[in-house]
């Protein structure tokens, strides 16, 4: 069986681009909803700040 390695290259000197609209991503918005009790994670929600766009969601139990 063929082991096929998966490299992840840190660049910090590239900027990530908007899949929307294209405006480069020097900083994504974030939202959180749900009221966050101990119990419950929030939802949030990642957005681009030029066309509020979702990029991404996840669940934080701490934001
Ligand atoms: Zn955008």
């Amino acid at each position: 069986m063929e082991k096929k390695s998966f490299v992840v290259v840190t660049r910090n000197d590239l900027t990530p681009v908007c899949p929307y609209c294209e405006a480069r991503l020097e900083e994504v918005y974030r939202k959180a909803t749900g009221i966050g009790f101990f119990l419950f994670a929030r939802s949030v929600l990642y957005f681009c700040p030029s066309c509020r766009k979702v990029l991404g969601a996840g669940q934080s139990s701490w934001a």
